[in-house]
């Protein structure tokens, strides 16, 4: 299968009453893992990579990998750039091959933020790549953007329509209480927010931060129309953490990197397949 984008995906998310679940990887074992889990869920499914990772893995490997995986994927599969906030580096992501791309200018004031979120979704047309953008920051760390929790600014419903509008985008982030990362404190979610933005706009709506929400919360959001959850730093958990049990458990002689990785891809699926069952999008492939 080609790789589709958040318009294949989000639009019949958001009618039917599910969301999709985009994840984030750093390496092809986690890569694999959450395909793995999608398809154990039958759910279509988006790959995330960040800035930093693509880095890390370097761009053209992390397109080729996920190329790879859709290739005999029975689900269909989206690579989406995570929170991008250099506009050289997004574009060239897109001509490498990505089918959706972040672009994150919240930082930037709102006519800013509309006219480089807007340049970014008019190259991107040319392409087949869709765009997310965020209005509002979500707060906690990502990568090399840290937005003070304080501080961190929710989304002005009335300032959504407009924003939508004129960008041309595919897919909004907006911030109503997630953070990023692990939560210090329960998160409390700004529901009625939510429920404004919804109304206000047909453009599909994702949530950030998804580690550590309370699933009834994050489904409750769901029912509202919240077509998008991003999960990150549960992955990251789970795969340090299989990794540490391995390091510890396996026999001291034991040398072939396959014996420490393998496992790594499971304990991904898994989560990923819960994730998406919880998110109702299981079967929806
Ligand atoms: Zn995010």
């Amino acid at each position: 299968m080609e790789l589709v984008t958040l318009r294949d995906l989000l639009p019949r998310a958001k009618r039917e009453h599910y969301a999709v679940g985009a994840f984030n990887f750093n390496g092809y074992e986690d890569a694999v893992g959450i395909q793995m889990g999608a398809e154990q869920a039958a759910a279509p499914v988006i790959l995330m990579a960040s800035q930093g990772a693509c880095q890390y893995i370097g761009l053209y490997e992390t397109v080729g990998i996920v190329k790879g995986i859709a290739k005999h994927s029975k689900v269909p599969v989206c690579l989406h750039l995570d929170h991008a906030t250099d506009y050289d580096f997004i574009k060239e992501a897109i001509k490498a091959g990505f089918s959706s791309v972040m672009v994150d200018a919240s930082a930037r004031e709102y006519e800013t933020n509309i006219r480089e979120s807007k340049a970014i979704a008019d190259f991107a047309r040319n392409y087949n790549c869709s765009v997310e953008a965020e209005l509002g920051k979500v707060g906690g760390k990502e990568d090399n953007i840290v937005v003070e929790d304080r501080t961190a600014a929710f989304t002005v419903p009335s300032d959504v329509p407009r924003y939508v509008e004129e960008t041309g985008i595919d897919a909004l982030a907006v911030a109503f209480g997630s953070v990023h990362g692990f939560y210090k404190s329960e998160p409390k979610l700004d529901f009625d927010r939510l429920d404004a933005i919804l109304k206000l706009t047909d453009c599909p709506i994702v949530l950030h931060g998804g580690t550590g929400i309370p699933i009834a919360d994050i489904q409750k959001c769901i029912d509202m129309g919240l077509a998008k959850v991003n999960v990150g730093t549960e992955l990251k958990a789970a795969f340090s953490g299989t990794l540490r049990k391995l390091c510890a458990e396996l026999p001291a002689g034991e040398f072939d990197p396959r014996k420490f990785l393998k496992p790594v891809k499971g304990a991904v699926a898994a989560i990923v397949k819960e994730k998406l069952e919880a998110f109702g999008a299981a079967g929806k492939a």
